[in-house]
């Protein structure tokens, strides 16, 4: 299945026929990617400002994005919900505005399995809403019938700060936060959780503590995916899931999608500036493979959020991955799990578990 990595010359080799035409037939979908905000209205043009648009994910064979409304971690105090709250919404919308046909190119804002598969069938790409840290939210779990209104289908349960939720990865001292807050999920992030899995809601654990994340996989539903994450074995960053934190996602039945993040890719080599290639992200897929699975782990960007490699810089270059893993061994049904089949699983887990409670929407 793997021929394990060779030593990374840092060269890439072109992709082949085979792998182009492989990438174009499959369904590849980006789990993690940033909108510019305030917004530009630059979504339908091939920009330069963008790592993604939408006639870049045309060009590279991209089916599917989930696009963030990205909320910083500010003050947890009624001020800071209620502008968090509001800028939340008004990027939903945003987003919701993705949709349509402008430059060639036909986009359709999707927040069920059926409707992704309906676009993608078309020929159309999809767009799937999601939130980016629970702040947003406030101290009122019922928002998220607001988000889930919107389309949005994972919330992140935290950014980089402890919120009202849960505790974070990495906590922000000047903020106020102690190393940890909550001890994991608070009270009210607990509640937050049984309304995700009551709305269709995902539960993201990509920046969430150790503590917050195993206690979110033992309390939700529904299993769980960090959305854009990396291994901490390869690379001790704090953001990673270490090996306990991916045995629970495989008792489980979670989903680690990897991210073009250098900074949890590849350790510090000295002085020099940090790089990271398809390569080294394929090694991550390679671990997680090996340790629980092909059916855990997926392919996210984190474009526009800070993300890129030195071959994959936008959302053109997807083929290198594709050809990578090809290199590696693994075979088009490996592949099509790794670009999207395992994160449409776990939708389409959320949607029964939704559709059992009977409250969706
Ligand atoms: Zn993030």
């Amino acid at each position: 299945m793997t021929s394990s990595s060779q030593a990374h010359t840092g060269q890439t080799p072109a992709p082949s026929a085979e792998a182009e035409a492989l990438h174009r037939a499959l369904f590849t979908l980006d789990s993690h990617i940033d909108i510019p905000w305030p917004d530009r209205g630059d979504a339908f043009e091939d920009t330069d400002a963008r790592r993604v648009d939408l006639p870049k994910m045309k060009k590279g064979g991209m089916s599917a994005g989930c696009f963030v409304a990205y909320i910083a971690q500010a003050k947890v105090d009624a001020e800071g919900h209620a502008q968090a709250q509001a800028q939340c919404l008004a990027m939903l919308d945003v987003i919701n505005g993705m949709q349509g046909s402008q430059n060639g190119v036909t986009a359709r804002v999707c927040s069920t399995v059926t409707e992704i598969e309906a676009a993608h069938k078309a020929g159309v790409l999809a767009v799937i809403p999601a939130v980016e840290n629970g702040y947003a939210m406030g101290d009122d779990p019922a928002v998220l019938a607001q988000f889930r209104a919107k389309g949005a289908r994972y919330v992140t349960l935290t950014h980089n700060g402890h919120n009202a939720l849960a505790d974070a990865a990495v906590h922000r001292p000047s903020l106020g936060d102690k190393p940890e807050n909550h001890g994991g999920l608070s009270a009210l992030g607990r509640e937050a959780v049984r309304h995700m899995n009551r709305l269709g809601l995902l539960i993201d654990v990509s920046h969430a503590s150790k503590k917050t994340m195993l206690q979110a996989v033992a309390a939700s539903a529904v299993p769980v995916v960090a959305s854009h994450s990396c291994v901490r074995t390869l690379c001790d960053h704090p953001r990673n899931l270490d090996d306990e934190q991916l045995d629970a996602l495989k008792a489980s039945g979670g989903v680690i999608q990897i991210t073009a993040m250098p900074a949890f890719l590849k350790p510090r080599d000295g002085e020099a500036p940090r790089s990271a290639g398809v390569a080294d992200f394929v090694d991550h897929i390679d671990y997680v493979v090996r340790r629980i699975g092909v059916e855990h782990v997926g392919i996210s960007s984190d474009f526009d959020g800070g993300g890129a490699l030195a071959d994959w810089q936008n959302a053109t270059q997807g083929v290198n991955l594709t050809a990578e893993l090809l290199r590696r061994g693994y075979d088009r049904s490996e592949i099509a799990a790794f670009w999207g089949g395992n994160f449409m699983r776990l939708l389409g887990q959320a949607e029964a578990v939704a559709e059992q409670t009977g409250t969706i929407g």
